[in-house]
C-alpha cells in the first residue's frame, strides 16, 4: 500500500490532476466527505488529509510514504530528512512583505529603527529581516495575519499572496518579495528504498503531469 498525505483545500483540488496522471483518483471528495482516509481508483494507493503543515510530519515518520506540501512550509518547518524531487508547480504563490498603503517601509527599515512584524512564518520572516541587516521583532500569529497592522499590533506581516485581493480588501500592499512558491512532492527516504518499484512510476507520471 502506497500513502499520499495532502491537505485539503488548494493542495488537493489543484493535486487532483496529477494524481489522475498516475491514474490515482479518489473515492470520496474531502470537502464534503468527513473521512480522513480516502480509498481511490488503485487499491495499492490511499490518499490521508492532514493540516498542511502537518504533510511533512507524516511522511517523516513513514506514516505516509509521500505527500504534497508548500515551499512555505517546508521551509518554515524544515523539509530536514525528507527527499523533494519535484517541484509539481501547483498552489504557486509569493511570500512577501506587506504593510498598510500609508506606510513607508522603505524609510522605516532604512532607519535602522526596529520593526514590529506578525506572521505565522517566523523562521522565514527571523531569516528574511536578518539577512537584510533590518531590526525586526517578529510576533506568531496563527491566522488572519492582515488584521495586525489594522489595530497596530504590528507594522508589517509577511504572508502568502497570489492575486492579492485579500490584502487589497484591507488596505494593504506588498511591499518586499521574499520568494516565489509552489507545492512538492515530498518523499519518506526509507519508503523510497523498500518500494521502489511501486514509488518509481508515481514520480514518473507526476514529472510528466508537472512540467
Ligand atoms: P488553514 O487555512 O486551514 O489555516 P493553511 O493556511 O495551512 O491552513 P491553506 O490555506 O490551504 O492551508 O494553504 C495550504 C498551502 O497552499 C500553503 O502552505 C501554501 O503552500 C499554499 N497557499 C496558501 N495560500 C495560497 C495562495 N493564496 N495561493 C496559492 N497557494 C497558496
Ligand atoms: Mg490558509
Amino acid at each position: 500500500m502506497i500513502t499520499i498525505a495532502l491537505s485539503k483545500g488548494r493542495i488537493f483540488d489543484e493535486a487532483v490532476p496529477l494524481l489522475e496522471s498516475a491514474g490515482i483518483v479518489a473515492r470520496d471528495d474531502p470537502e464534503t466527505s468527513r473521512k480522513l482516509i480516502l480509498r481511490t481508483s488503485r487499491r495499492d494507493v490511499r490518499l490521508i488529509i492532514v493540516r498542511a503543515t502537518d504533510v511533512p510530519i507524516y511522511v517523516r515518520y513513514g506514516a505516509a510514504d509521500l505527500g504534497v506540501a508548500g515551499k512555505d512550509v517546508l521551509d518554515e518547518h524544515g523539509g530536514a530528512g525528507l527527499y523533494q524531487p519535484l517541484d509539481l508547480k501547483i498552489a504557486r504563490c509569493r511570500m512577501v512583505v506587506a504593510a498598510p498603503d500609508g506606510f513607508d517601509y522603505r524609510h522605516a527599515v532604512k532607519q535602522g529603527g526596529r520593526l514590529r512584524v506578525a506572521t505565522k512564518y517566523v523562521h522565514t520572516a527571523r531569516e528574511h529581516f536578518a539577512a537584510k541587516g533590518v531590526h525586526a521583532d517578529v510576533i506568531r500569529l496563527h491566522g488572519s495575519m492582515e488584521l495586525a497592522p489594522l489595530t497596530g499590533l504590528a507594522d508589517a506581516i509577511v504572508d502568502l499572496v497570489s492575486t492579492g485581493r485579500t490584502l487589497r480588501a484591507n488596505r494593504l500592499k506588498a511591499v518586499e518579495e521574499i520568494a516565489p512558491l509552489s507545492a512538492r512532492l515530498i518523499v519518506n527516504q526509507a519508503a523510497l528504498k523498500l518500494k521502489r518499484p511501486a514509488i518509481q512510476p508515481l514520480l514518473d507520471a507526476f514529472a510528466r503531469a508537472a512540467s
